[in-house]
Parts: structure tokens; sequence; C-alpha cells
């Protein structure tokens, strides 16, 4: 490629679209969603899952096209194929669905003539108002109980080491579980309130040592064991499990 004349601009990109693959030739075909990005910092071109999504995202570098990002996609298209299809499927919020709460389902039962709110009762989350306000309904109890359930647990483990938090936030995080910022702020998804409550609890444990230990140091990997063990249970059941609790109330 010549390094002289100005950069081709590459046509505006789609943002979205679904991708006909086919990983080997004669085989099948699979619809392949897919993103495209563009950030002016990208360096090469480059390939991801985004599980939440349920799409592959191509990045492309500035002035690069999109021949070069399906050249890559089709270059490896077995991997993608693959990844897509290990996805957890998306968990539609709507009356039957049974959403984890804990780690124990929690089937939505729907009353349209009940206050239009949703409440967690008797181990099933009930649910008033009309049906196209559900999904926003448990959504919001969801967050609502993740709050509920992790201060306490925090208090409890900055009380065992002494620390006091600055503030805690909850959000909905696709790569991280928890957080904690230098100037003492937790963050956590709201998300991991769907875990078991030993899981929810090994995390929150993670993010407050880090207010003695800012760093994944031995220092930092003795305090945590020592108020929380179980560390690789909890680990292995986050790479496991938690890609479906990203896929709660997409679909
Ligand atoms: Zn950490």
């Amino acid at each position: 490629m010549p390094d002289s004349g100005p950069p081709r601009l590459p046509a505006p990109l789609p943002q979205e679209e679904i991708l006909r693959l086919q990983p080997r030739p004669g085989g099948p075909v699979v619809p392949c969603p897919l993103v495209w990005r563009a950030p002016a910092r990208a360096r090469r071109v480059s390939l991801r899952i985004d599980p939440v999504a349920g799409a592959v995202v191509v990045t492309l570098p500035p002035g690069v096209g999109r021949r070069a990002g399906l050249a890559l996609l089709r270059r490896h298209a077995g991997w993608v194929a693959a990844r897509l299809a290990a996805l957890a499927p998306p968990l539609r919020l709507a009356p039957g669905a049974a959403v984890p709460l804990g780690g124990v389902p929690h089937a939505i039962l729907h009353s349209p003539g009940a206050p239009a709110a949703a409440l967690v009762e008797g181990g099933a989350i009930h649910v008033g108002g009309p049906a196209s306000t559900l999904p926003g309904h448990v959504l919001a109890l969801l967050r609502d109980e993740a709050g509920r359930r992790i201060r306490p647990a925090i208090r409890r483990h900055a009380a065992t080491l002494g620390v006091v938090p600055r503030a805690v936030r909850l959000k909905d995080t696709r790569s991280r579980w928890g957080s904690c910022a230098p100037d003492g702020t937790l963050a956590f998804s709201w998300r991991i309130v769907m875990a078991p409550a030993w899981v929810m609890d090994h995390v929150v444990a993670h993010e407050v040592a880090h207010l003695r230990e800012l760093n994944h140091s031995p220092r930092f990997w003795a305090l945590l064991d020592a108020i929380s063990p179980g560390r690789e249970a909890a680990q292995a059941w986050l790479r496991e499990k938690g890609p479906g609790l990203l896929r709660v109330g997409r679909g």
C-alpha cells in the first residue's frame, strides 16, 4: 500500500447487519449478527464477541474499509460461529419466564389488575399493570434487590477490614461484575444479584478488599481469601454462568 497521498476514506459503515456466514465450504450457512465499530484510536482490524448483544463486533482502524473486516471475519468464520452458538440464549422477561434471584429461579407471574409494580413473594416475581410495562418493572425490581442485598454484604466485609467505601454505585456493566475506584467508590453490576448468594458475596468481598489493597498483589489475594474463601469456585461460576446473566432481559 503506497503511503503517499491522502488516506482513502471508507464508505460510511452500517451500524448493524446480519451476515450469512459459511464456516465450512458446502456446510450450513449461519446468520451472524454483526456490529461495526470504527473508533479513531483503533490500530488494527479486530473481532470480538459481544455476549450482551449476541453479535460479533468488527473494529476497523481509521482509513480501513469494511472489506478488510469481512476478510478477517471469513478467515475466522469457524471460531465466530462456534462462539455465537455457545452464547446463552437471551431470556425474555415475560409471564412464565424464570428469573434467577440469588441463584434461585423465580417465575414471573403477571396480574394485569394488580398495581403496576413488581415484588418478590413466595419464591415468585409478581408483576401488576399492563404487559407492555412488565419487563421494565422486573428490571427495576432486580436493581432494587441488588442494592438491598449488596449493601449489607459491603457493610459486613468493610467492618471486618476496618474500611469505609466512599460511595456505592450500581451499573449495568458488560465486562466487570465490580470495580473499586482510587477514590474508594465501589461499583457493581446489579445483575450479580441473580447469581447464587455466595458468588455475589465473593464479588463484594473482592471489591471491599481493594479498599485496603488497590492492586492484585499476593497481599491482596491473601486478604481476600481471609475474608471470603472459595475464590476459585466463585471465579469458575462467573466464567461459566456469568455470560447468561448478561442475557437476561434481552431478546
Ligand atoms: Zn480486583
